[in-house]
Parts: structure tokens; C-alpha cells; sequence
């Protein structure tokens, strides 16, 4: 493989450096480094700085959002705009419509015939905004046989017929469903190259055979240039021997936001995956289930590399826990930007304080990285740092004055390791994967005012993706 050499970036705030990368890694940084054959990139003195890592998405339904009428704000506010979008909308190869994003403050609690009033032409599915729950209309309810079918997360009137509400059943849903193979992942690869993002956490549980299989086959073939580390491969996968650019994580356990599960159950199934090796990944959004997790984890200990996802809301009591635990917590600030108005107006005063800390965690020294849990949240990760920095809901509020952080530090928060995330931040050194983002300015102005604007190319193993 020809090298190449990028020449006058900045790296580590000193300017006119030259970075020369040889087979996907660096393999020197200094000044004026000597003229070889290799290709050049001159950054023009703008910032070098290791590829981003998103530490908590999900890669495949952020390609099927990307094909969902959009649902909720700020697309949609009203019953009328709902019914106008599923109208206009294309449908897919088999005539479904697919809805996204949806949430009360639209159109009130969705059942059959509550979408059969909006649309009833075509079988519309509508996924709740929490990714939580689907609502099927009446000719989608009948397509995949709701009626007849077994599954505890249908919903149910008093007279046991099915509401068309059906919670955490994703799989089931899908294999009811008209054959449709994973969606294809290289224009959600594509704009995370974007944005500068070179790996990413990909944090869907209990990742069915086929899903994996299509994010490995995408990886390969470079059609999703990113690295990618797995929250739902099954717990007894190998963690020790990556394949190829993906990589085997803690195992994702979710803990559901309405409703808790049996604590010996839980102990139970943490036991189980800490016995094969592995640490766990565990979604915890309400204050009850953290509080439930850390007494579990007092009865089973914790292991190097456990993590909490999103930390919604976080008591202050708790934190000193979480810090003797060595928990480290994956947040999404991002949510404050999209959806702090709907928790400044459901959520009492007193939890405000709570949501999605950054800065008290980090100064307890509770290991934190930052992520999107795109589509769930916004997926830009300049977006993100800039609500990492501000927190001001839509409204222009600030929730949680005394957690922001400076544009610096969440970034640092995006370039920690895959299997570290709260951990050292990478650096542009020699022998480091010439995973990289070249921005347009050196790094105080592009911090100034974060934006993907200012990534002006992302090198995949020192290729790079656009110039
Ligand atoms: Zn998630």
C-alpha cells in the first residue's frame, strides 16, 4: 500500500506539523518531515485529530429511520400533519408504511383505530419516539395476525382484543412482517464519515443472526467505513478475538423504563455474562431502575469495562456509588437540545438537576463518554458537543447549568477507545490507526462554535473518505 503524507496541520495545538501513515497507521508526527513518493494532503493549518467514536447508537435503525416518515416534532405537530405525511408518503416495496418518531403531544395515545382515522388505505406502523413501542393500524394489525398472536408485549383492551400497541417486540414484529432483509447501512456509514466519526458503539440488544451478519458483511466491504463494537452480540461470543473491524463489547442488558424487572432475575443474567468474561452494557433511564441496578451489582459485584447507558437521571446521592463501582456512564446531552422542553414540562423540578450529567460526574471521577443514540437522539456529534456545552432545550432554557462542559472536554468524551469509553482519550501518535479528521481550522476556532462544517475529511486507515 502506497503512504501518504498529510503536511502543516495542527495536532496537540502546535502548528506545521507533518503526519506521515504507512499499511493504515501512523507511523511519524513531527515538522518539516522529509518529501518521500507518498500522496499529500496539505491541511493548510487546520487541526489533525483522531476519528471521532460515537459510544451508543444504532446503526441499523438509523437506516431504516432514514427511510420512516417522520412523525413527531419538528416535522410534525398535529393530528393533521400526521395524517398529510403517512398520506404523501411513498410506502416500501410492499406497500407498508413505516412511521417514526412519534409522541403524545402529536396526536394523544395512538391505537388501531386511532391511526385508521389518520390513514387506513395502507398497513401503517408508527415506532413511538422512545423506540419502545410500534402502533400498527388495521390493516397492518391484520397482516401480521395481532389478533391471534401470544406475545406479552401486546397490548390488550379489557375485552382482550388487541389495542395495536405492542411493546418491546421488535424481533417478533419483524419476523411477521412482509421478507425484507436488514436495511443497507452506506448512507448512515456515509454521514457519519461526515461528521467526522470513525467508529461507532453499536448499542441495539440481543442482535438477531442476520442483523449481525449484515453489519459485518458492511464492514467488510467497506460500504460502512466504520469501526464497529458490539453491545448485542450473545453473551457467550468471544471477546478476545476481534474479526476483522468489528469488534465484540459489553453485553447489552435493558432495563425497561415502565416497570422493573425481578431483581434476582437481573443478578441472575449479570452472573451469567460476567462468569463468561464479559462486562455489561446496562440501559438505565429512570432513577429507579439505577437505583435498582446499583443494588444489584452490591450483591454481584462489578467487572472492569460495566457500563451504564444513558444515565437519564442520575441522583447526586448515587454518584459516589457509581464512581466505588468503577461504573463508567455512556450519556446523551443531545436529548436536551431535541426534547428538553418535554422535560422541563414532565418531570418534576427537583430531577431536573439530574438529567444527563457530564460535569459532577466527571469530577467525582466517574469515567464518562458521550454518544448520540441515534436515531433516538440527534446524531451529529458537533450537535451534541454544542448541547454538552450549552444544555439549552429548544425553548433556549438551560437544564443543569452547573453540568456543561467546554466544547474541549466533550470532544475528548468522543475520542476515548471503543472499548474504553470513559477512558484516556486517543492521540495522533505514531502506530496509532490512522483513523483521522482533518478540520478547516486549528482546533480553539472550530471549538469556538462546534459544527461539522468544519470537518473537511475523514481518513479511514489513512484513506480518506471525502477531501
Ligand atoms: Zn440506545
Amino acid at each position: 500500500m502506497t503512504g501518504l503524507v498529510i503536511r502543516n496541520a495542527e495536532v496537540d495545538g502546535v502548528p506545521g506539523i507533518d503526519v506521515s501513515i504507512c499499511d493504515g497507521r501512523i507511523t511519524a508526527v513531527g515538522p518539516k518531515l522529509p518529501t518521500t513518493s507518498a500522496d499529500m494532503i496539505d491541511a493548510d493549518g487546520g487541526a489533525l485529530i483522531p476519528g471521532l467514536h460515537d459510544h451508543h447508537l444504532h446503526l441499523h435503525a438509523m437506516a431504516a429511520d432514514a427511510a420512516s416518515v417522520p412523525c413527531g416534532p419538528p416535522t410534525v405537530r398535529d393530528a393533521a400533519a400526521l395524517a398529510d405525511a403517512l398520506g404523501r408518503a411513498p410506502g416500501d416495496d410492499n406497500g407498508w408504511v413505516r412511521g417514526a418518531g412519534y409522541i403524545e403531544t402529536v396526536a394523544g395515545d395512538l391505537d388501531t383505530d386511532a391511526i385508521d382515522r389518520l390513514h387506513a388505505a395502507r398497513p401503517v406502523r408508527i415506532q413511538h419516539r422512545s423506540g419502545a413501542m410500534w402502533m400498527l393500524n388495521g390493516a397492518a394489525s391484520a397482516a401480521v395476525r395481532l389478533a391471534d398472536a401470544a406475545h406479552p408485549g401486546i397490548e390488550r383492551a379489557p375485552d382482550g382484543r388487541p389495542t395495536g400497541r405492542v411493546w418491546r417486540a421488535d424481533a417478533w414484529l419483524r419476523d411477521r412482517l412482509p421478507p425484507s432483509g436488514p436495511p443497507r447501512l452506506d448512507a448512515v456509514g456515509a454521514a457519519l464519515a461526515r461528521w467526522g466519526i470513525t467508529g461507532v458503539t453499536d448499542a441495539g440488544p440481543d442482535l438477531d443472526p442476520s442483523s449481525r451478519a449484515a453489519i459485518a458483511e458492511s464492514a467488510a466491504d467497506g460500504s460502512l467505513p466504520q469501526r464497529v463494537h458490539l453491545l448485542g452480540a450473545p453473551p457467550d461470543s468471544d471477546t478476545t478475538s476481534p474479526q476483522g473491524r468489528v469488534t465484540v463489547g459489553p453485553y447489552k442488558i435493558v432495563l425497561a423504563d415502565s416497570g422493573l424487572p425481578d431483581l434476582d432475575d437481573l443478578a441472575d443474567r449479570i452472573r451469567d455474562v460476567h462468569d463468561r468474561g464479559r462486562a455489561v452494557a446496562v440501559h438505565c433511564v429512570t432513577r429507579e431502575s439505577l437505583l435498582l441496578l446499583l443494588a444489584v451489582l452490591d450483591d454481584v459485584g462489578t467487572q472492569a469495562g460495566d457500563r451504564i447507558e444513558h444515565g437519564a437521571l442520575i441522583p447526586r446521592e448515587t454518584i459516589d456509588g457509581l464512581r466505588q463501582r468503577g461504573l463508567t456512564v455512556v450519556t446523551q446531552p443531545g436529548f436536551l437540545a431535541h426534547r428538553g422542553d418535554d422535560y422541563l414540562r414532565d418531570l418534576e423540578a427537583i430531577d431536573h438537576p439530574d438529567l444527563y450529567r457530564c460535569r459532577s460526574l466527571i469530577e467525582a471521577g466517574v469515567p464518562v463518554a458521550l454518544s448520540s443514540d441515534a436515531p433516538y437522539g440527534p446524531a451529529d456529534p458537533w450537535a451534541v458537543i454544542t448541547a454538552a456545552v450549552n444544555r439549552r432545550a429548544p425553548t433556549g432554557e438551560i437544564i443543569g447549568i452547573d453540568e456543561c462542559l467546554t466544547a474541549a472536554e466533550a470532544l475528548t468524551r468522543y475520542l476515548t477507545p471503543a472499548d474504553d469509553p470513559g477512558g484516556r482519550p486517543r492521540t495522533v501518535r505514531p502506530g496509532a490507526a490512522a483513523d483521522l479528521v482533518i478540520l478547516h481550522a486549528p482546533l480553539v476556532d472550530v471549538l469556538t462554535a462546534p459544527s461539522a462544517d468544519a470537518v473537511r475529511a475523514t481518513l479511514f486507515g489513512g484513506t480518506p473518505h471525502r477531501i
